[in-house]
């Protein structure tokens, strides 16, 4: 027997429909490629956002279609976001941290028809795409005529331009959003690809949808018509991490933050806003904390951060908590978990305990919501322990994990139906998960594992550290050992030995770093993850001239 309830299709169309009919007057605001903030309505961006669907059926998109976006936070950028996804074509969001040749091997993977770009993008892509061999069809630029790059010739659309005069509702026989089934394609995302090629993930309207739900749990991010949201977090990088759905999902005032990312730019948003959450990788609030050290500024409305996609150091939880009363919580997921997987609340028996003692507690990657299952499997496939000690390969499972990639053969899941993460995790019994390593970034010396992350978090504590990365390097009496690389705070000045001292008994003997090495600046990859696998090729023979009775 079925149930007599309403067949009333997830489709993220209604997301936006929702915010515009009853949130109309709420903001987004935007730093503008062009320069100026601006401002804009659910409402008007709802209008926005149809006439960018009239005009991409003009240009002959039909459903399941690509169509590429490549560009910084933005309210245009939602509305194309949404152009697209309503008529069921498929919104490609392409990482402009990428290097030309790699993002044109995944805009020809994905069969991208149409992109739409920022300016600031408008050389490097045109360059790239006169040399190479694409689907592409048609470049339209977000902005007007009156920005028109020197490069970009008359068959490059200009956004506005190409916006104008085209109906802002589904009147007269013009195409209606939705309509579709809610398993329909909506967006894709390409993984960093750090070990070989970029993986496509292929979103559908229902698993955005049963997300968007998911992250609005209040012990997830527990959004509400209230807040105001800065998601640093790029649009490209999964989502925004949901945001980008969540938000007008419950009509919080939005605050997009375009191509200025650093410290003061944030800093500037965050108070001339009245921004009360955001969400961000570890790298941008080491930038906003160095700002406020240097120029004694304050944050008066924030309440409470995201922090995800690496490990967050000690030294954020702390410092944000201690100097400005702000609550961080910690974060796990990835573009395959569309992309929030765990998020570090504090339960009953944390909640009770002083600030001070909950941070190992918050260190810690946290829960998963209803709708994320977690197992920990060994080498062999079988169930290790989840007793907060023994570590396993991290297997998830839920109707926002993805099952396979786009345009490739292969299954990805076990027997039941787990995803493999690669991350190397423990689960303690009240259901908390600790990451310990990337599978692929764990540093083995002797048959035994070394934690990397654990290091670093130590590392980041040293004052005058502004980040530090652990990586393995092959040893030839113990396989490999582990070499810290450091990026100093400016003007600060430690050596190899103050380092090695700030970690002496708070590590195992054996897990010191062999060598510390300091770096200008620590390379970061494409999501602005630390670049472990160009480290590791840098200083691949750095002990390989170690005496063999020298380590251990
Ligand atoms: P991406 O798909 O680019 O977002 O990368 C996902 C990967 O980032 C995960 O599989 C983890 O290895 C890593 N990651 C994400 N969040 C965290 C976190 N809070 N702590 C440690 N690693 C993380």
């Amino acid at each position: 027997m079925l149930g007599l309830m309403q067949d009333w299709p997830l489709t993220v169309d209604r997301i936006l429909d929702h915010a515009a009919h009853r949130h109309g007057t709420r903001e987004i605001v935007s730093r503008s490629v062009e320069g100026p903030v601006v401002r804009t309505t659910y409402a008007e961006l709802h209008g926005r956002a149809k006439q960018v669907s009239h005009g991409l059926r003009e240009l002959g998109i039909a459903r399941g279609d690509r169509v590429a976006t490549l560009a910084w936070n933005s309210a245009r950028h939602m509305e194309v976001w949404y152009g697209i996804m309503g008529i069921g074509a498929v919104c490609h969001t392409l990482n402009p941290r990428l290097h030309p040749d790699q993002l044109c091997w995944i805009i020809q993977n994905a069969g991208d028809q149409v992109i739409l770009a920022d300016i600031g993008f408008a050389p490097m892509l045109l360059a790239a795409l006169a040399t190479r061999e694409t689907p592409v069809e048609r470049l339209i630029l977000l902005s007007d005529e009156a920005h028109r790059p020197p490069q970009a010739g008359p068959d490059v659309l200009m956004y506005e331009d190409w916006l104008a005069g085209r109906p802002a509702t589904d009147a007269a026989g013009a195409p209606a959003w939705g309509r579709f089934g809610e398993e329909t394609a909506c967006g894709l995302c390409y993984t960093s690809g750090t070990t070989g090629d970029p993986k496509g993930v292929l979103y559908s309207h229902r698993s955005n949808f049963l997300h968007t739900f998911l992250i609005l749990q209040a012990d997830i991010m527990g959004l509400s018509a209230a807040d105001v949201i800065l998601p640093i977090v790029p649009m490209f990088h999964a989502n925004a991490w949901g945001v980008a759905f969540a938000a007008p999902a419950v009509g919080a005032k939005m605050v997009m933050p375009g191509s200025r990312l650093d410290g003061a730019s944030v800093h500037e948003l965050l108070e001339t806003e009245g921004v009360t959450f955001s969400a961000a990788v570890p790298t941008v609030w080491q930038g906003l904390l160095q700002h406020l050290d240097a120029t004694g500024g304050k944050l008066t409305t924030l309440k409470r951060v995201v922090i995800g996609g690496s490990a967050c150091p000690e030294v954020l939880l702390r410092r944000f908590w201690d100097d400005y009363g702000v609550e961080v919580r910690h974060a796990w997921g990835m573009t395959e978990t569309s992309p929030v997987g765990t998020m570090g609340a504090p339960d009953a028996r944390a909640a009770a305990l002083p600030f001070a003692e909950q941070l190992p507690w918050r260190m810690k990657q946290g829960r998963p919501p209803l709708g994320i299952e977690l197992k920990l499997v060994d080498d062999g496939g079988a169930e290790v322990a989840e007793d907060g000690v023994s570590v396993g390969r991290l297997m998830v499972r839920g109707p926002t994990v993805a099952r396979g990639y786009f345009a490739r053969d292969g299954e990805v899941l076990d027997a039941d139906g787990f995803f493999d993460t690669g991350d190397i995790a423990s689960i303690d019994p009240h259901g908390v998960m600790q990451i310990t390593d990337r599978a692929k970034d764990v540093i083995k010396s002797g048959g035994e594992w070394i934690s990397s992350i654990e290091i670093e978090n130590i590392a980041t504590s040293h004052p005058g550290v502004a980040m530090a990365a652990v990586v393995g390097v092959a040893h030839p009496k113990w396989d490999e050992r582990p070499l810290l690389l450091v990026q100093l705070k400016p003007g600060a000045t430690a050596d190899g030995k103050a380092m090695q001292d700030h970690l002496s008994g708070r590590i195992a003997k054996w897990w010191m770093p062999d060598d510390v090495v300091f770096l200008d600046e620590i390379p970061l990859g494409a999501t602005g993850k630390v670049d472990k696998k160009a480290l590791r090729a840098k200083f691949a023979e750095r002990y390989a001239a170690t005496e063999l009775s020298a380590a251990g």
